[in-house]
């Protein structure tokens, strides 16, 4: 997920690869290091902390000699970020080196067999496989090691990979994790992104799915996964540099958005096996999850909003009484709590002041407390009992979309989890409800190619003034990040409302124009929510309605009309708040601001 730079040439490696490594900070990351062959053996260096460390520790890479090498940015997924668990990692013999980026999906049953078989382990890593099982069946060629590597592995990754006894080589593989490499006069590169290589050649190669790729000082060759060697073209990279750092996108808000279909699919598919919903991190017991009273979700901002989701998924499908609050209120109001309720606190950074000290006050009280969080080993993650992380990566925009995401399907998956083992949902309902979650990357996938569809309605709309949100159910939940995303980033002033409240005072503010953004995807409230967008048009409102494709009703009442694709009613907020991100983020754009960094918010709250 985060910083791979690989070189192999005339020069020194060392330099060459913190300076690459140094291009690709902005993503965030939580530790560095690098590996360079010497001529005799390799030598590795790594820190914890940031990449100007592992400058001051080699001298600027000066005391690291050698011409080939793979230095890497680590983002945690799988161990605290400590220097032991930062890459490269290397087998036991110290004679290969390994950076990857990505998930290790059945790290654990590797690693049981590789332990059989004699290897130990020193990190928390699921990297840490890697080399042990590349050691496991080299047997003088490293093309073949890895192929029988990559057969034997699940998940994503970028691989950078050096052999002690093959000095003049680099290796390179990847799935579902980007790489490319580069030549020029002075030797060959690797890299996770365009950024590391801008200095060195604009004329790159992209690595494709399951592919490897051999680098000397003067070649790159290209194999498929069973060693059958593939042509390639070259491609000139034309970007600059601050447009190269968003993979050509023009901000990370959108390229972020654009994740979304893969962050859903990491954060789903480890939980899936077969038919049911397995969350080895919850470390419940089906006797304990029976046992649980009521829940809790405690959050702030759209965190929070994925908890009112939760609450009415939990509720509908598992029929347990969920209470949602906004952490810096539940932390203040002594919550009545029973050492039998479940506290969820939800944090994409894991660092949020209120959340953080909400789940002292529930642990003070004895409750069990999980946490969904996407930065590993962040203060939450280590306070919590459990913790389910979201496989989201690093998100740069202050404001947040597939980190939101992830926290919403992680959701599902638990509700689902709840719902069976407490006799709510049949297998075949569990099972339906699993095809239709793993739908959704795809079904993202197609909404966003509507994106032209909405910057257009946002063109339009890009001197609003006031924007209200109306939805009931989960619907309401929608609404309430739907505006969200609005008003934080083009500082249009934008409400949600539950939609029947709106005749309890709001209806007064609708006024000729008014844009009202009507989310109708609950089938079972639709004809209620068809009467409240009639009410707000005879007041002189215009309405775009986010509806489920086919749904006649709502498209005869509204003026504007962005269809979902089908899905069960609990799912509806993945696929709906995608075109409402994308509203939001069109808006702000059209009104010429800095998307990425809205004025007076951060991205990481750590003060109450
Ligand atoms: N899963 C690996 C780890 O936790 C790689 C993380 C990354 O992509 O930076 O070490």
């Amino acid at each position: 997920m985060c910083g791979i730079v690989g070189f192999i040439g005339k020069k020194q490696a060392a330099p060459i690869i913190l300076d690459g490594l140094s291009k690709l900070e902005y993503r965030g990351y939580d530790s560095a290091g690098m590996a360079v062959f010497d001529g005799e053996k390799i030598n590795v260096v790594k820190a914890a902390g940031k990449l100007k460390r592992l400058v001051e520790l080699t001298h600027d890479g000066a005391e690291i000699k050698g011409f080939a090498g793979v230095g890497h940015t680590r983002w945690a997924t799988h161990g605290q970020p400590t220097s032991e668990n930062a890459h490269p990692h290397l087998n036991g013999k110290g004679t290969i080196a390994v950076v990857h980026n990505g998930i290790i999906e059945n790290y654990i049953s590797l690693k049981k067999m590789l332990t059989k078989k004699g290897y130990s382990f020193k990190s928390e890593t699921d990297t840490e496989v890697i080399p042990n099982l590349l050691d496991y069946y080299y047997k003088g060629d490293p093309l073949e090691a890895i192929q029988k590597t990559l057969h034997r592995i699940e998940g994503s990754y970028s691989f950078g990979i050096i052999f002690a006894d093959r000095p003049g080589e680099l290796y390179a593989a990847r799935k579902a994790s980007p790489l490319i490499c580069g030549k020029n006069d002075e030797g060959t590169f690797i890299a996770s992104d365009v950024p590391a290589l801008l200095k060195y050649t604009r004329r790159v190669y992209y690595i494709g799915e399951e592919e490897i790729a051999r680098l000397t000082e003067n070649s790159i060759e290209f194999f498929d996964v069973d060693a059958s060697p593939i042509e390639k073209e070259e491609v000139e990279i034309k970007w600059d540099a601050s447009a190269a750092e968003k993979s050509g996108y023009e901000h990370f808000m959108i390229k972020e958005i654009y994740e979304e279909p893969k962050t859903v699919k990491d954060t789903i598919r480890p939980r899936i096996k077969g038919n049911t919903v397995e969350i080895e991190e919850l470390g419940m017991t089906d006797e304990e999850i029976k046992e649980v009273g009521g829940i809790f979700i405690v959050a702030c901002g759209s965190a929070y909003h994925a908890g009112v989701t939760g609450k009415y998924v939990f509720e509908g499908m598992a029929r347990i009484p969920v209470n949602v609050d906004i952490a810096s209120e539940f932390r203040y109001r002594n919550p009545i709590l029973n050492e039998k309720d479940l506290v969820i606190v939800i944090s994409q950074s894991g660092e949020t002041a209120d959340t953080k000290e909400a789940l002292r006050v529930a642990k003070q009280a004895g409750c069990k407390v999980l946490a969904i969080v996407n930065v590993v080993g962040s203060s939450i993650a280590r306070e919590a009992d459990k913790v389910m992380y979201t496989w989201a990566g690093p998100e740069i925009s202050v404001a947040t979309t597939k980190a939101y995401s992830a926290q919403l399907v992680a959701l599902y998956l638990l509700a689902i989890k709840f719902a069976h083992v407490r006799g709510r949902i049949t297998d075949d309902e569990m099972t339906s409800y699993i095809q239709d979650l793993k739908k959704l990357p795809d079904q993202i996938e197609l909404l966003l190619g509507n994106r032209e569809k909405i910057q257009h309605f946002a063109n339009r709309y890009v001197a609003a003034k006031d924007v209200f949100f109306i939805g009931r159910g989960i619907d309401y939940a929608i609404s309430l990040e739907g505006s969200l995303k609005l008003k934080e980033i083009s500082y249009v002033h934008s409400e949600a409302y539950a939609a029947g409240e709106l005749k309890h005072g709001t209806i007064s503010l609708i006024e000729d124009g008014t844009l009202v953004v009507a989310v109708a995807t609950q089938k079972d409230l639709l004809a209620k929510t068809v009467s409240n967008i009639v009410e707000v048009k005879s007041r002189g409102a215009f309405v775009l309605a986010v509806t489920n494709v086919g749904s006649t009703e709502v498209e005869n009442v509204s003026d504007y009309v962005l269809f979902i694709p089908e899905t069960n009613r609990y799912f509806a907020n993945s696929l709906a708040i995608i075109p409402l991100q994308l509203f939001g983020y069109y808006v702000s754009v059209g009104r010429g601001y800095d998307v990425d960094h809205p004025r007076n918010l951060a991205k990481s709250v750590t003060v109450e």
